[in-house]
């Protein structure tokens, strides 16, 4: 009976400090992985973004309600970092693609300017057709 009574208690303790601890590991955990986000510099590598400026509805300065990426949004995530992407469905061929894309490019061009106190076009130092959008805010 002490034996039983012995490994309830020793398996009691361990499961409950088992517990304890695990809860409080995830705590410190999302904390420190918190704290590691907002100090490092944050690159999204892919946004189909550009795509909703042509609807001439959407504004990249305003939250808004579809979507995953705005300032606001970026700003508060700790983004400093976005690739735009200039995506043209396969249903779109030939001269039109190609007015599509460069309409996109002028777009997130038009939308940096517009909003040049947060943002700043990044150009690779070669022509590759990937733009980068760098936040100016401090991270
Ligand atoms: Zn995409």
């Amino acid at each position: 009976m002490r034996r039983v009574l012995a490994f309830l208690c020793l398996s009691s303790c361990l499961c409950g400090g088992f517990f304890f601890a695990r809860r409080t590991s995830a705590d410190d955990i999302a904390e420190r992985a918190r704290k590691l986000h907002f100090s490092s510099i944050v690159l999204d590598t892919h946004a189909d973004t550009p795509q909703r400026l042509l609807t001439g509805r959407f504004d990249l300065g305003k939250r808004d309600a579809e979507g995953h990426v705005d300032i606001p949004r970026m700003r508060e995530g700790g983004l400093n970092a976005q690739f735009f992407s200039i995506f043209i469905t396969g249903r779109t061929l030939g001269p039109p693609a190609i007015q599509q894309a460069l309409d996109q490019i002028d777009l997130v061009r038009q939308n940096v300017q517009q909003h040049s106190k947060d943002l700043t076009l990044a150009t690779p130092p070669r022509k590759s057709g990937t733009h980068m959008l760098r936040a100016r805010w401090p991270f």
